[in-house]
């Protein structure tokens, strides 16, 4: 079915991180259905320390090998517009954002040094942030443009040990939301994936025979569709890859307990209605705040407040 598949011909798709593991795997694939790439890596251990040129180089050559196109960066993500400035430069602009890049600081909160936070924020949240807001003009000025920011389970669930990584890839979930509401208007979409599979920053944490059954290459479809101009509506997404299987997660409130609003609106009340404050049998879905107004008025016709 070669003539179905989803090519990106004449699209500039820029991978952070891609010198090894996710961002390798998506970096081959776009460049074998026809995107130009740039292969962005700064080369330095999955806890960020050194740098350098060969592990995006490799990847570029295996690309040409195969008469792909493609270029190397190797600056860090948190000089993003020097990536972005990359693609222009060899390919003219950019279609595509893939913010993959990424480095673990795995250490309990008692522990946890002040550098060990920082850094962890600095190169997924303004790693992330720097990227998106370099690409945001050609996006806007193209009227298209697309991107991915790489969440995890440790963000969306809490991970011992992890509370640094936990509190940046969160952070990535709300940049996509926001991104995504803000780009709708320009053809720009951002949805936000949370992948599990084997790589360097995996291998320490889980076994091996669990590692052999999660390739990075089962995440890449995925990241594809979303990025590909057959999806016209998934915006602002959440979804889970890894070991076969794709899911997409979101927010649930609860129908929730409503209180008049006077001074009979106690600790004591609230706690008079938990059972309908945490009951999920009549869930929403949403996308956005409560209508406020809606429940004021709600809230003016309630009867007086358990105490
Ligand atoms: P990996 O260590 O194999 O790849 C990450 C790449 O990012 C490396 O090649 C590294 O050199 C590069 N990098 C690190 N810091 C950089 C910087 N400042 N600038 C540019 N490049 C930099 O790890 P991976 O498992 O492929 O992870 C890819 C992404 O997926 C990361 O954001 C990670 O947090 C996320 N993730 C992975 C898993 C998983 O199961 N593998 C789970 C959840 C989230």
């Amino acid at each position: 079915m070669a003539g179905k598949e989803l090519r990106f011909d004449n699209k500039v798709v820029v991978v952070t991180g891609a010198g090894g593991g996710l961002g390798k795997a998506y970096a081959l694939f776009f460049a074998s259905r026809g995107a130009s790439v740039v292969v962005n890596d700064l080369g330095g251990s999955f806890k960020g320390e050194g740098a350098s040129s060969k592990a995006a180089d490799l990847v570029v050559k295996e690309i040409k090998a195969v008469g792909g196109k493609a270029v190397a960066n190797y600056d860090s993500v948190e000089n993003g517009d020097k990536i972005i400035d990359t693609a222009v430069k060899a390919f003219g602009t950019v279609h595509v954002l893939i913010n993959n890049a990424g480095i673990l600081r795995d250490i309990s909160f008692k522990n946890m040094k002040d550098a060990d936070w920082d850094l962890i924020m600095k190169v997924h949240v303004d790693g992330s942030y720097k990227c998106a807001k370099a690409a945001w003009p050609h996006f806007r000025k193209q009227k298209y443009g697309r991107i991915i920011n790489t969440s995890s389970a440790a963000g969306l669930f809490g991970s011992f040990g992890q509370c640094n990584y936990s509190a940046a890839k969160l952070a990535l979930v709300g940049f996509s939301e926001t991104l995504a509401k803000e780009g709708a208007k320009y053809n720009i979409f951002c949805n936000a994936i949370a992948p599990v599979a084997a790589s360097r920053m995996t291998q320490t944490v889980m076994p091996e025979e669990v590692l052999a059954n999660l390739k990075p290459d089962w995440i890449v479809p995925i990241v594809a569709y979303l990025v590909h101009d057959s999806n016209q509506t998934e915006n602002g997404g959440i979804f889970e890859a890894g070991a076969g299987h794709v899911a997409k997660l979101r927010w649930e409130r609860s129908k929730g307990a409503v209180y008049k609003t006077d001074g009979t609106l106690t600790p004591g009340a609230v706690l008079k209605k938990w059972e309908q404050v945490t009951d999920y049998s009549a869930p929403s879905y949403p996308d956005g705040p409560a209508d406020f107004m809606d429940l004021l008025e709600q809230s003016k016709s309630v009867g007086p407040n358990p105490q």
